[in-house]
């Protein structure tokens, strides 16, 4: 490795979701290449497509694709991608007809300096936790827009995310970053991993014969996990026993007429072993069932989905569904020697709440940020990376596993099966006792960026149900009146936004039409 990180070679092996984003990171972050400068190379194998599915995405990604340099406007219209503000659940708690509640991402009111949650619960509770103390689930429940055609890109009026068609996603990103950012792109396979007398990859053998020298590899090859899994032989850290979905049924299908309204969430609908996720783009929806293949037979799970379907008015005959595996869990180390795991080849769960993606920008801007200036420093980079990443998976199982634990639903054995203490991380159960007296505020997480944040926390315990016993002390009657003026302005904020914003599918029309003003 030489001195200077603007002249170390980088090698990414996968051209999925994961790779691109690394690859654009990396290069928007480091833009003096060419002869004297660092160069990136991204080989993929043209045989093995990436995974194509990974359509929820998490608010972090619109800094992610600013800071790559890629036109918002851009990338709605050419990944089909449509807005999203959160996440609407159904039939988790009881599975009865009133079961709902969100997850949006704009935070609570006062999130700075008020935690809100002790006075609504201490209220008459006229309306949902979520409802009280964030306008967005106004905007949902009324299919609106995060934002109008007039504000600018990457901007929102409500806090908001997209849907994307995973398909589309990524040879977007390679046009940008092999056309705008100097990525050289090769397709070609890896038949072999040369190692130096040090330990350290080496080279790559690929099928064509050439060979790749770098600094340092990045395996992004998918569930393959060929550097760091195949080749370093990290073990791999199943979650099985915690998290039960290792199977899903995908599908896409058509919208019933072209005008029909696009949700601006991801709905997550809770069946019998498992849950739907249904996905509004622009032209289609994706929609697919992840279950758990020790609780139910994927012959049964798949008509489970196509019921769900049919009560969705969706003519279910013609539809293609594919079946994917799912190992629930992630590596030891994700960084080891001159070796570092982004996406699918470090590590997955499941898809709820998304948190895959937002894994990748994470750690492609921490790759970015770590990268030391020479291999003699790669050791504690690779240190520190890892300790932030375990700590991130473990506490994303925690934020995951919350939703079947707070689950009511007794009509299946996977639920029950599910809220048995020896499946739940202590972790987590240290938590729940603690918010039996406590609301989730700032202070109960110790690093400076969650993926999952107290907020998060509060809209899925309250909008499950859960009930937090707070102590009197803790409120403050000075506080009171600040609170509840908080709610009120949060009713009159909703109003506002609810009479100006478009529909979702109206906003998204006309961006295809006129463009979203540049930033
Ligand atoms: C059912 C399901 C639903 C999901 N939903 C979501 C979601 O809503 N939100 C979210 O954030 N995430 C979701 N994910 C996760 C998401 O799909 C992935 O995180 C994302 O697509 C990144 O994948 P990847 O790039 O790591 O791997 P892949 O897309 O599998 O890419 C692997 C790449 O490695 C290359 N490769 C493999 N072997 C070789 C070789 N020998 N030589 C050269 N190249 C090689 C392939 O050519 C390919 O380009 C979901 C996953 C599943 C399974």
């Amino acid at each position: 490795m030489r001195q200077d990180d603007s002249d170390c070679d980088y090698v990414i092996v996968g051209g999925g979701t994961a790779g691109w984003i690394t690859a654009g990171v990396l290069a928007s972050r480091f833009p003096r290449r060419g002869a004297e400068g660092m160069s990136i190379t991204l080989i993929e194998a043209r045989g093995l497509p990436p995974i194509g599915v990974g359509e929820g995405t998490w608010p972090t990604v619109r800094s992610t694709l600013k800071q790559i340099g890629i036109s918002e406007t851009d990338f709605l219209r050419e990944c089909d991608a449509s807005f999203k503000q959160g996440t609407q659940f159904f039939n988790w708690v009881d599975g009865g007809d009133a079961d709902r509640y969100y997850h949006p991402f704009t935070l609570p009111a006062g999130y700075e300096d008020k935690n809100l949650a002790p006075y609504w619960l201490d209220g008459p509770k006229s309306s949902s936790f979520a409802a009280s103390v964030c306008f967005q689930t106004a905007l949902c429940d009324a299919g609106l827009a995060p934002k109008l055609i007039s504000t600018p890109e990457y901007t929102g009026l409500a806090n908001y995310a997209y849907h994307l068609d995973a398909a589309k996603f990524a040879p977007f990103l390679q046009k940008h970053c092999v056309e705008k950012l100097g990525v050289r792109h090769v397709y070609d396979e890896i038949v072999r991993v040369q190692s130096d007398e040090t330990g350290d990859i080496a080279y790559l053998d690929m099928k064509s014969g050439e060979q790749f020298a770098a600094d340092l590899f990045i395996d992004c090859s998918g569930f393959s996990s060929l550097l760091i899994g195949k080749h370093f032989g990290v073990p791999f850290l199943a979650q099985r026993d915690c998290l039960f979905i290792d199977r899903a049924w995908a599908v896409q299908t058509p919208y019933a007429t072209e005008d029909a309204p696009i949700a601006s969430v991801t709905q997550s609908t809770a069946l019998s072993c498992g849950w739907v996720w249904d996905i509004g783009l622009t032209t289609r929806r994706g929609v697919g069932y992840v279950f758990s293949s020790a609780h139910v037979s994927d012959d049964a799970a798949l008509e489970e989905l196509k019921r769900y379907l049919a009560a969705k008015g969706d003519a279910t005959a013609a539809l293609s569904f594919r079946k994917i595996d799912i190992n629930a869990g992630y590596r030891q180390e994700y960084w080891r020697r001159n070796c570092v795991a982004v996406g699918l080849s470090a590590g997955f769960l499941e898809p709820l709440e998304a948190s895959a993606i937002v894994m990748i920008e994470l750690s492609a801007k921490s790759i970015a940020n770590l990268l030391p200036g020479c291999r003699d420093a790669m050791p504690r980079a690779a240190q520190l990376f890892n300790e932030t990443f375990r700590y991130r998976w473990e506490r994303i199982i925690d934020f995951l596993k919350l939703h079947y634990v707070l689950s009511g639903r007794t009509d299946s054995p996977f639920w029950v099966d599910n809220r048995r203490s020896e499946s739940i991380p202590e972790s987590l159960r240290y938590s729940l006792e603690y918010w039996r007296h406590h609301c989730p505020w700032h202070e109960d997480f110790s690093h400076r960026e969650e993926v999952f944040s107290a907020a998060s926390y509060q809209y899925i315990l309250y909008g499950m149900g859960f009930e937090t016993e707070t102590p009197a002390s803790l409120l403050n009657d000075q506080d009171r009146p600040l609170a509840l003026e908080k709610m009120n302005e949060t009713a009159r904020h909703a109003k506002a936004l609810q009479s100006s914003l478009p529909a979702n599918r109206e906003l998204l029309a006309k961006i295809r039409r006129f463009g979203l003003q540049k930033i």
